[in-house]
C-alpha cells in the first residue's frame, strides 16, 4: 500500500471551455493535515469536489484510499467525510439529531451507532447544547457539529472546504485546536482548502499553493519559508558602530542596514548563524545586548511563487 492516501494524476476540470483545474499532480501523505492554499477562484473547491466524487474530472483521475475516483466512486465516497460550506444544517433539528441522521444515512449499523455518536460528542465537546436546536448555536458550534457529522462513519480522509470562513479570530483559533486534536487522536488524513495564510501555517504539515488551477509549489510551511533564504537578524550592542563594521565584512551577510540604534542583517539561514555572530562579537570584546531572528512569513512565500498578495 502506498504511503499516500491521495494521489492525483493530471487531474483536470473544465466548466464548458473554462479550465478551472489544470493537470494537477498531488500526493497527500497518510495521516497528515494537508492544505490547498490559494486565492478565491484558484480552483481549490473544484479540486476537492472531484476528490470526493461530487464532480467528475474532465481529464485525469485520482486514487483516494486505494480507490479510483472515476471507476470506484462508491468506495471513495465511503472512505471520505465532507464538510463543505453549502452543506447547511437544519435549524429545527438538534445537534444530536443531525448526528443520528447522518449515521443512518451512511449505513452505520444500529448496534454501534450510539457508541459512535458518544465518541463524536466527546470530540466536539458541545456539552448540553447538543440537545438544543441548531438555530441556537453560534457559528463556531455549528462548524464543530458539521465536522463531527463528517466523521461519524469513520472516514479515512476528511475534506474541509474553508473550515473557518466567516468565523471571528477567537472562534477560528478554537476550530484550529479542534482540528489539530482530531489529527493527533484519530487515524485520519485531513485535506483542507483555505485562503487564510495563518490557517495553512498553523494547521498544515504540508501545503500546496494553487493558482489559476495549477499547483505552483508544495512543501511544509517551514521548508517553504526556509527556502526563501531571507531571514533577518536584528542586533543591538553597546558598540554598534564597531560591530556593524565587523559584520559588514562577513560573507554570510547579504545586506546590512543600520539606523543608529539597531543593526539589521539579511542572511540565508539565520538560526544557524546566531552562535557564529555571538562568537565574532566575543572575540572583538563586544557585548550583544539583544538579538532577534525574524523568519519570512508564509505571505512572502505566497508572493514569491504567485507574484501577488493572496487577498488581492
Ligand atoms: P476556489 O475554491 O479556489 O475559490 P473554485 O474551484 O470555486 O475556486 O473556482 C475555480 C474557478 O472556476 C473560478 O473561476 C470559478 O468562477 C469557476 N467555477 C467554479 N464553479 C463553476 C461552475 N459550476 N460553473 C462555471 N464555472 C465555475
Amino acid at each position: 500500500m502506498s504511503n499516500y492516501i491521495i494521489e492525483t494524476k493530471e487531474i483536470t476540470k473544465y466548466y464548458d471551455d473554462f479550465r478551472a483545474v489544470n493537470g494537477v499532480n498531488l500526493k497527500v501523505p497518510k495521516n497528515s493535515a494537508y492544505g490547498i492554499l490559494g486565492p478565491n477562484g484558484a480552483g481549490k473547491s473544484t479540486l476537492i469536489s472531484m476528490l470526493c466524487t461530487i464532480f467528475s474530472p474532465t481529464k485525469g483521475t485520482a486514487i483516494v484510499n486505494g480507490y479510483d475516483i472515476v471507476k470506484e466512486s462508491h468506495n471513495v465516497r465511503k472512505s471520505v467525510g465532507i464538510v463543505f460550506q453549502n452543506r447547511a444544517l437544519d435549524d429545527v433539528l438538534t445537534g444530536r439529531e443531525h448526528l443520528e441522521m447522518h449515521a443512518a444515512l451512511y449505513g452505520v449499523k444500529k448496534d454501534v451507532r450510539q457508541d459512535r455518536i458518544d465518541d463524536i460528542l466527546e470530540l466536539i465537546d458541545l456539552g448540553d447544547k447538543i440537545d438544543e436546536k441548531v438555530k441556537n448555536y453560534s457559528g463556531g458550534m455549528k462548524r464543530k457539529l458539521e465536522i463531527g457529522r463528517g466523521l461519524i462513519h469513520h472516514p479515512k480522509v476528511l475534506f474541509l472546504d474553508e473550515p473557518t470562513l466567516g468565523l471571528d479570530v477567537p472562534t477560528r483559533e478554537n476550530i484550529w485546536s479542534y482540528i489539530k486534536n482530531l489529527r493527533n487522536n484519530i487515524d485520519i488524513t485531513i485535506l483542507l482548502t483555505t485562503h487564510y495564510l495563518e490557517e495553512a501555517d498553523s494547521l498544515c504539515d504540508e501545503i500546496a499553493i494553487i493558482d489559476h488551477g495549477e499547483i505552483v509549489k508544495t512543501g511544509s510551511p517551514s521548508n517553504l519559508k526556509d527556502g526563501l533564504k531571507i531571514d533577518t537578524i536584528i542586533l543591538k550592542s553597546l558598540k554598534n558602530n564597531q560591530l556593524k563594521d565587523i559584520l559588514q565584512n562577513q560573507s554570510f551577510v547579504n545586506e546590512l542596514n543600520y539606523d543608529g540604534s539597531e543593526i539589521r542583517l539579511s542572511v540565508d539561514k539565520g538560526a544557524k548563524l546566531i552562535p557564529e555572530i555571538v562568537h565574532i562579537a566575543e572575540i572583538n570584546d563586544i557585548t550583544i545586548e539583544s538579538m532577534e531572528l525574524k523568519q519570512p512569513s508564509l505571505e512572502e512565500v505566497f508572493i514569491k511563487y504567485t507574484g501577488y498578495k493572496i487577498d488581492r
